[in-house]
């Protein structure tokens, strides 16, 4: 696969981009530890949007891998895993942080937040959602136990990592590369990082 221009993920910062039908979408973990909030709408209709629960219904997976497809909330088809470099652990059950979580954990002022980039990406594309639907959480780390308890551990996906996805229709991307500094969602450093992506044509793939 020819690689196209790689287009970085500002740490801290959302990115909101479009996509073809026919072309791949590559997510790359570039540190290895940077958990990447991530939404698709429908481009020609906003309440048209990829939805966890109707992907978990579609694919009875709570993380769905290689050769499943995230689904619309009308069961659309939206995005195909192709590839998954890292070890496949992700999350489509938890919502994304905003300034609710971080006053929950005590921070004082100011905390920049999941929920806020995906507005104000949406915002540099002249584009609005009157709520935010659940992300998915690539390469975020919260297993489920047995008894149905959710931990909190850094990533185990490594520098580079990358999934893959086939586009099957033409949608508009937010990512958000979360900033979540203060537990150890994006690493035991608690150092969130840049992250990249590629837009590739399928027609250029061999
Ligand atoms: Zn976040």
């Amino acid at each position: 696969m020819s690689n196209s221009e790689t287009r970085i993920i500002p740490a801290r910062t959302g990115v909101a981009f479009e996509v073809r039908s026919g072309s791949r979408l590559k997510i790359i973990n570039t540190y290895g530890s940077q958990v990447l909030d991530t939404w698709a709408f429908a481009a020609a209709d906003m309440d048209e949007y990829m939805s966890m629960e109707h992907t978990r219904s579609a694919t009875s997976r709570i993380i769905p891998g290689v050769g499943d497809t995230y689904v619309s909330n009308r069961f659309t088809p939206m995005l195909s895993v192709v590839e998954d470099t890292s070890p496949g652990v992700h999350d489509t059950l938890m919502c994304c942080c905003s300034r609710k979580t971080y006053e929950r954990l005590k921070f004082q002022g100011y905390h920049d937040n999941c929920n806020d980039n995906f507005q104000s990406a949406l915002a540099s594309v002249g584009k609005h959602s009157p709520f935010t639907p659940g992300p998915l959480n690539l390469f975020m780390n919260f297993p489920v136990s047995a008894e149905g308890v959710i931990t909190r551990e850094p990533p185990v996906s490594r520098p580079g990592d990358y999934v893959l996805f086939d586009v099957q229709t033409d949608l508009l991307m937010v990512i958000s590369a979360c900033p979540q500094d203060i537990q150890t969602v994006n690493g035991a450093g608690k150092m969130p990082t840049d992250a990249a992506f590629q837009v590739l044509n399928q027609a250029t793939t061999s």
